[in-house]
């Protein structure tokens, strides 16, 4: 694998948020807490005053400026329009009170579906780890059948022991990936809880690391070299990724990207995009 491999048109549009095919779920299902994210506080199934009668969100061009800066970062992975449109066949929650508290329910469990159907669907266009391919396509395989059970059976689901089933796979993949890059031993050091909270990183060599889960929040990583990580769950709240060198990193969403800082010097993967912020 010379850089990420770019997810496939289908996928790509099958774990993207379409807000215009969703009912604003996560505008609702949700809770949040005033913050440096969140202009104030609500409670999870009470939709957000900025939500629309036609579930559009009224500040969407100005999140940021308006305070919601968390919405600006959120990414659902298509799971707000497969909950309206295939779990409840197109019934809304207004029309249909009866549904809602469910939809609510299941709406988080989808996301989480659908993050993992992403990941592993980015794990299938690596050939280093062909040796996991048919174990992979089994995984996606049921996850994808998981997603299409109705909602009382979905929410029956244990999540937690799925996931555990997936995360192993994507492990191993990992470390295929990066295996040029381990020590010989194959015995990685695990990035540590907060280690990297603000930390000053400008420049470093971090070539073939994993930062799985690394809280990465308002580090300095400007001018990094970041290639070949694999970057899953990273937290890159306000992470200064100006000039930084992230081709060829994999499980990095559009979402993290985001929640980061960078400009137009930072090279990124192959399939995502260069924020807007990063532009001005
Ligand atoms: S601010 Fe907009 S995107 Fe965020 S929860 Fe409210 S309606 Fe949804």
């Amino acid at each position: 694998m010379t850089d990420r491999t770019v997810l496939n048109d289908a996928a790509e549009k099958e774990y993207k948020a379409d807000c215009l095919t969703c009912f604003g779920l996560c505008c609702v299902a949700l809770p949040y807490a005033k913050s440096a994210d969140f202009a104030y506080n609500k409670d999870a199934g009470t939709p957000c005053r900025n939500l629309q009668g036609d579930f559009l969100c009224s500040i969407h061009e100005n999140l940021r400026g308006s305070k919601f800066r968390g919405c600006a970062v959120y990414e659902c992975f298509g799971a707000g329009q497969k909950v309206s449109q295939v779990t409840f066949g197109g019934r809304d929650w207004r029309q249909n009170q009866e549904l809602a508290d469910e939809m609510f329910q299941v709406f988080p469990i989808m996301q989480q579906l659908h993050e993992m159907l992403m990941y592993v669907t980015e794990a299938l266009s690596f050939t280093e780890n062909r040796s996991l391919h048919s174990s992979l396509l089994e995984v996606q395989s049921e996850t994808e059948s998981i997603t299409f059970l109705a909602p009382k059976e979905l929410l029956k689901i244990n999540i937690d022991e799925h996931r555990a089933e997936v995360n192993e796979l994507l492990l191993k993949s990992s470390k295929m990936v990066r295996s040029k890059f381990l020590p010989k031993d194959g015995q990685e050091q695990q990035v540590r809880g907060m280690e990297f909270i603000g930390a000053k990183l400008a420049g470093k060599k971090f070539r073939g690391k994993s930062f799985r889960g690394a809280l990465l929040i308002a580090a300095d990583l400007r001018n990094a070299d970041l290639r070949m990580t694999d970057m899953i769950g990273a937290d890159l709240r306000d992470a200064d990724l100006s000039g930084a060198n992230l081709t060829g990193s994999f499980f990095l969403t559009q979402a993290q990207l985001n929640a980061a800082i960078g400009n137009k010097q930072t090279l990124l993967p192959k399939g995502l995009e260069m924020p807007e912020h990063w532009r001005r």
